[in-house]
């Protein structure tokens, strides 16, 4: 609340009018004392804090202990001429008693719901950042497991070359029970698993369900949920040669089949994993075509499978393919690789992201799905990137027992937004594959997680949160409770208080004879 310089506005009237109850307790020597040395320190500075400081104890003894100011020979006098020269000195002149009986309370509600966000964020969700020296030694336990040296570790093609694919080659870098050991053989005959060595090294020995293990090793559920498949995006959504179409302006290119780890819970499973393809000139040929001949399509997102699988040429000549075509104007790439095998991110390939953003803007679209996917390593290639490109954006798929609380999805989206990348979509498993039904979270529960971010967290890392059903279908809880008088009752979503929007008046809006335009 602002106020003039002089006059004490209506908060610090009624502060002043609590303050000076008349209660008959007498303060003890010492709380007299420290009241004293408050009241000097307010008086000889030319500050807030210690007026601040000061009213807040003189408050507190009020309240707490029925002592009123004079006792401490503090006439309403002196505090009123301390009130105004809080205000004085204060660049927006606010108030004390607005300060004190407005703000900090609510300062502190605010505060309240964040609590126990701040205390369990690192035990519950920890980032791999935090557990960085925990992987450090699960690296070495690997590299020796498997006969990896530092140098193939740190290269991309020695991190697909040592690659886990087998049960075999997975029991001799983590302890899994017998009967574990022999569902993930059964299953691997269907579902392919890949995992790098490196991402395998985000795994928390020990840990029970751990999200990297469950993102990233088929388990029985994949074969033995009931249920039917419905085929992806398929003949129905697919008018050319690798293209992908649900929208008038934007389309995918399925660029590649290959991605470099297999999610157990891909959308694109029926193409993604089966046998690793190397498409043809021709086929990339004839989906630029396609593109070229629909001046409508603007919008051109390259994926897979993911799209930095593909080699630096091929990735060159594709963007270079869509910058020469007028009508289309942004770019999307979509990977994962930044955060499976990091080592690829390699300069040359960042100088062709470079490149082709200086023509048309190119945006990077990701998939974290939990804040220990967000290492030293994964971070500092999300920085290269983000350094080369117009945005890096993450689409989150919300799974059971990976991300679908408060706090681990709040820490991934800080987690991300800290390391660069801007939390987009968060979407909800889809009912499409029976094979990850065990990983489905209700819609409520994704809403309740997703509001409970408004006000909590930064805006800028909210996501916004998505069911897929041919396109992309927003599931946001509307926060308009209803319409009454010229007024939309709206609802806060981090504590439910109702409050009265005035709308615009329809009247007024329907004028055309505004501003310049009169009659
Ligand atoms: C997700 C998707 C898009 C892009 O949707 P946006 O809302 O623009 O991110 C376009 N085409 C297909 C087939 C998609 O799956
Ligand atoms: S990176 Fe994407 S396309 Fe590849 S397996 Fe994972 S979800 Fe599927």
């Amino acid at each position: 609340m602002h106020t003039d310089k002089e006059n004490l506005d209506q908060f610090t009237l009624d502060f002043f009018n609590e303050l000076f109850i008349d209660n008959a307790n007498q303060p003890s020597h010492a709380q007299k004392k420290e009241i004293a040395e408050l009241a000097g320190h307010a008086d000889r500075q030319n500050l807030t804090s210690p007026i601040i400081e000061l009213f807040i104890r003189l408050n507190t003894f009020q309240k707490k202990f029925q002592i009123s100011p004079e006792s401490f020979e503090l006439s309403r006098k002196d505090l009123e001429k301390l009130a105004v020269k809080h205000q004085q000195i204060d660049e927006h002149s606010v108030s004390i008693g607005g300060r004190i009986s407005k703000a900090l309370p609510i300062v502190q509600e605010a505060i309240d719901r964040v609590d126990a966000y701040l205390t369990e964020k690192q035990e519950v969700a920890p980032s791999g950042m935090e557990l960085w020296n925990t992987l450090l030694e699960n690296k070495e336990r690997i590299k020796t497991h498997l006969k990896i040296s530092e140098d193939e570790w740190n290269t991309y093609p020695g991190q697909i070359k040592h690659c886990i694919d087998s049960i075999e080659e997975l029991s001799k870098i983590i302890d899994l029970p017998p009967k574990v050991i022999k569902e993930v053989a059964h299953v691997t005959k269907t579902y392919r698993m890949r995992l790098t060595p490196y991402y395998a090294s985000l795994i928390q020995p020990g840990a029970i369900n751990d999200p990297i293990l469950l993102q990233s090793v088929p388990t029985g559920e994949m074969v033995n949920n009931t249920g039917i498949e419905i085929p992806p995006v398929a003949a129905d959504h697919s008018p050319a040669r690798l293209i992908d179409q649900f929208y008038p302006r934007v389309v995918t290119i399925k660029a590649t089949n290959m991605c470099a780890m297999y999610c157990t819970h891909c959308l694109r499973i029926a193409h993604i994993g089966k046998k690793d393809r190397i498409y043809s000139e021709e086929a990339y040929e004839e989906a630029f075509d396609y593109i070229r001949k629909n001046s409508r399509i603007r919008d051109v997102l390259i994926t897979g499978g993911d799209a930095f699988v593909l080699p630096n040429k091929i990735i060159r000549k594709i963007l270079a393919a869509l910058d020469s075509i007028d009508h289309i104007k942004m770019k999307r790439l979509g990977t994962r690789i930044p955060v499976t095998a990091p080592q690829r991110v390699d300069n040359e390939l960042l100088d062709i992201l470079a490149e082709s953003n200086d023509k048309k803007p190119v945006r990077v679209v990701t998939q974290i799905n939990t804040a220990q996917e967000i290492t030293p390593l994964s971070g500092d290639a999300f920085k290269r990137i983000s350094k080369n490109v117009s945005a890096v954006l993450n689409q989150a798929v919300l799974l059971k027992g990976i991300n679908d609380t408060r706090v681990k999805m709040w820490k991934l989206c800080e987690t991300i937004q800290e390391n660069y990348v801007r939390p987009y979509y968060i979407f909800n498993c889809s009912y499409r594959n029976p094979q990850f039904t065990h990983f489905r979270v209700p819609v409520e529960v994704g809403r309740d997680i997703v509001e409970s971010m408004y006000g909590n967290i930064s805006g800028d890392a909210i996501p916004r949160y998505i069911a897929t059903a041919g396109g992309k279908i927003p599931l946001h809880k509307s926060n308009v409770r209803g319409a009454e008088d010229g007024n939309v009752i709206l609802e806060k979503p981090w504590n439910g208080e109702v409050v009265n929007y005035p709308d615009a008046d329809a009247a007024i809006y329907a004028d055309a004879n505004f501003s310049f335009h009169k009659p």
